[in-house]
């Protein structure tokens, strides 16, 4: 499955920020199809069409359609998949929207903060924003897939939005974001960088290298492996390593590898 070139038939209306046409809107296990629908309402009207739902309850469904009031092409270019992991293999960035902050801190921000980042990614990152269940939100595993998370500041008594409507906020910010950018701004670290960022897909592996040793080398318990892996991942994403970065990590631990299975 590639769900980037699918998305290239989509070509976006040239007066569009094309920085837009990059960016996915990715909603986990939604349990009433309406708000899928009431979604793609809220991403059409800011100008973005990349839809993937992970295992929704129903879809494609009537329920969806009548909430996205116009919409339906949104919907019907939707990517369903079975797992998060599929969804966001090919993102250079994943950003997490949840409504509780949780045990372990992680990078926070709040949506214009969040859309400025993803204005100064290198051209061409493609970009998963990430919503979660509306009972029950995002897990911690989902949330430690994230680059960051991004919180919108609400009522502290009342602060979890229904799902669509966050989707509006988020889309309404990098809409905003897309519209000032202008040709002087701040790319990330200051210069255009030479090498796109790292995969999802490629960063799972490393994680999972780094597990492997980990483990070999009797420093993770994996009867007891308490928050380790969980604050690796940590440092690693917050780097945002690049293509060649992460390479070059996976051959270090392939040779530490080689070198401990030497007599
Ligand atoms: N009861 C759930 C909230 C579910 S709301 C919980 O406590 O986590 C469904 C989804 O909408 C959330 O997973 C999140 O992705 C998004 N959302 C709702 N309110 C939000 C907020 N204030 N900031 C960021 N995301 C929010």
């Amino acid at each position: 499955m590639n769900i980037g070139n699918v998305f290239v038939e989509q070509q976006s209306n040239s007066l569009e920020p094309t920085v837009l046409a990059n960016i996915r809107i990715v909603m986990v296990d939604t349990s009433h199809s309406g708000n899928i629908g009431a979604a793609a309402r809220a991403m059409k009207t800011m100008g973005l069409n990349r839809l993937v739902l992970v295992t929704p309850k129903q879809f494609p469904s009537d329920e969806a359609i009548a909430m996205s009031s116009g919409a339906t092409d949104v919907l019907e270019h939707a990517q369903v998949v079975d797992s998060l992991e599929q969804a966001v293999s090919d993102c250079g960035f994943v950003v997490g929207a949840s409504a509780r902050s949780r045990n372990l801190p992680w990078p926070l921000v709040n949506p214009r903060e969040m859309a400025q980042q993803v204005l100064a990614l290198p051209t061409n990152t493609n970009v998963a924003v990430v919503l979660g269940r509306e009972r029950s939100g995002l897990t911690n595993e989902e949330l430690a897939r994230c680059h960051c998370h991004v919180n919108i500041p609400a009522n502290p008594d009342y602060s979890s939005l229904n799902v669509a409507a966050a989707v509006q906020v988020l889309c309404y910010e990098l809409r905003m974001s897309a519209q000032l950018a202008t040709g002087e701004e701040k790319p990330l670290w200051g210069v255009e960088w030479d090498q796109p960022l790292a995969s999802s897909a490629q960063l799972e592996g490393l994680f999972e290298h780094w597990q492997k040793l980990l483990v070999d080398i009797d420093f993770l318990d994996p009867t007891n492996p308490r928050t380790l892996m969980s604050k690796v991942r940590r440092l690693f994403l917050r780097a945002q390593p690049d293509e060649v970065e992460a390479n070059i990590l996976r051959g270090m631990l392939s040779h530490i590898d080689k070198q401990l299975r030497k007599p």
